[in-house]
């Protein structure tokens, strides 16, 4: 057979490369080789080190927890501890911080490290524990203007009467100073249930009265619908959340307990649609984080839609050329939002939306096992989704000196 000088160079390079290394079940791979078809997947222990070729370590590999390796990439590196631009974070969760002076102080010392401006306190708070924290915070000359409240509803007992009761109360929520409704629990949908004992729809028409008073109050509505998908989904290795799963059993949500993912996107989707003077903003990018072309297709047909960021950094930071184009096309539709208040944790969002930093870890391990970029959004982009986008649908906000 006649080969052409470069194949026959390249042939030779590759049976070379062969015999420096172990054979897949050949010498000094001992039995720990075996062969699969095209389409199949090596045997557990092993992986595919030729096309074709499974083999097992010659050591025991280490567990997903013990496996940490040092990355030895060097690119450019910019921690960001500040947002460049002062934020609104519209999904906080302060707790403590809203029951005394000192702990306003501790929570305005943490914002200022950080430029958040505003933090929009979403804990569902309503009546005595709303009038109490919006009193705390007005006496505060240094925090009246850095603390907003949204008002709780309470989805217990939906029946005959429940709706005006509703309404009387998030009437006087606003009087009391909240600014809009939420955080509307995944509750909702999963678990909580009518007077009657069944489940209540998201899409219940009963609901639909109050979403009507939202609009009339100019109360946006920051609803939190279901959980990532993968939580549905059978707890084996090819699950992303298996780690998380595994320590948090309570994620989980078997098929014969619970409503499936999909039929909460369907209700919630209907309850969106069918209420469209309603303007909601829909947490953690409504689980679409990782399916930003869906997530697209929502905003597209729903005007009254806004969507936030919190707690799915680890979904926007691993695809950061379809995220950055995200965020343009939608720069009016994105508010910055954290979920959990770790004041350390804020500076991976500003890293992951203000820089174009290379495969920088995330901070939590098990949310992700993949590392994060940097999606490098414009000035005029980040001033919207830090706080213009907020002012616009919160009239209750701050409204003044902001940098526009
Ligand atoms: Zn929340």
């Amino acid at each position: 057979m006649r080969l052409l000088a470069p194949v026959s160079f390249l042939l030779s390079a590759l049976a070379i490369a062969s015999v420096c290394e172990a054979q897949p079940g050949g010498p000094g791979g001992g039995n720990r080789g075996a062969q699969i078809k095209p389409g199949e997947t090596c045997p557990p222990g092993m992986t595919e080190v030729r096309p074709g070729n499974c083999q097992a370590p010659t050591m025991t590999p280490p567990s997903i927890l013990d496996y940490r390796p040092h990355s030895t990439l060097v690119v450019p590196d910019h921690a960001v501890p500040k947002a460049k631009f002062p934020a609104i974070d519209y999904h906080g969760h302060p707790f403590q911080q809203l029951n005394s002076a000192e702990g306003l102080t501790e929570l305005g010392d943490a914002l200022d490290a950080l430029n958040i401006r505003v933090i929009v306190a979403a804990n569902n708070a309503s009546g005595d524990a709303l009038q109490r924290q919006a009193a705390l915070i007005a006496a505060s000359p240094r925090m009246k203007d850095r603390v907003r409240l949204l008002a709780g509803i309470s989805f217990r007992g939906v029946g005959p009467g429940w709706a005006e009761k509703a309404i009387a109360q998030l009437e006087a929520d606003k009087a009391a100073g909240a600014v809009g409704v939420g955080e509307i629990g995944k509750g909702l949908g999963l678990n909580t249930t009518k007077a009657d004992g069944t489940r209540l729809r998201i899409d219940d028409p009963a609901l639909d009265a109050v979403w009507a008073a939202c609009a009339r109050l100019n109360l946006p509505v920051f609803i939190h619908t279901a959980d990532p998908q993968e939580f549905w989904k059978p707890i084996d290795f090819t699950n992303e959340r298996w780690l998380e799963l595994a320590l948090f059993p309570n994620r989980r949500y078997p098929a014969d307990q619970n409503p499936s993912f999909e039929e909460l996107m369907m209700e919630r989707d209907n309850m969106l649609r069918r209420n469209p003077k309603t303007t909601f903003v829909i947490a953690h990018m409504g689980w679409h984080a990782n399916d930003l072309g869906r997530l697209g297709k929502m905003m597209d047909e729903m005007p009254n839609l806004l969507t936030e960021v919190g707690a799915v950094l680890y979904d926007i930071g691993r695809q950061p050329r379809t995220a950055h184009d995200f965020f343009v096309k939608y720069q009016d539709r994105i508010l910055f939002g954290k979920d959990s208040f770790q004041p350390e944790e804020y500076p991976y969002y500003w890293r992951v939306f203000e820089t174009r930093d290379d495969y920088f870890d995330y901070y939590r391990d098990y949310h992700a096992t993949w590392k994060l970029y940097g999606i490098d959004l414009p000035d005029s982009v980040l001033k919207k989704v830090y706080f213009g986008n907020a002012l616009r649908i919160t009239a209750g906000l701050p409204q003044a000196d902001w940098p526009r």
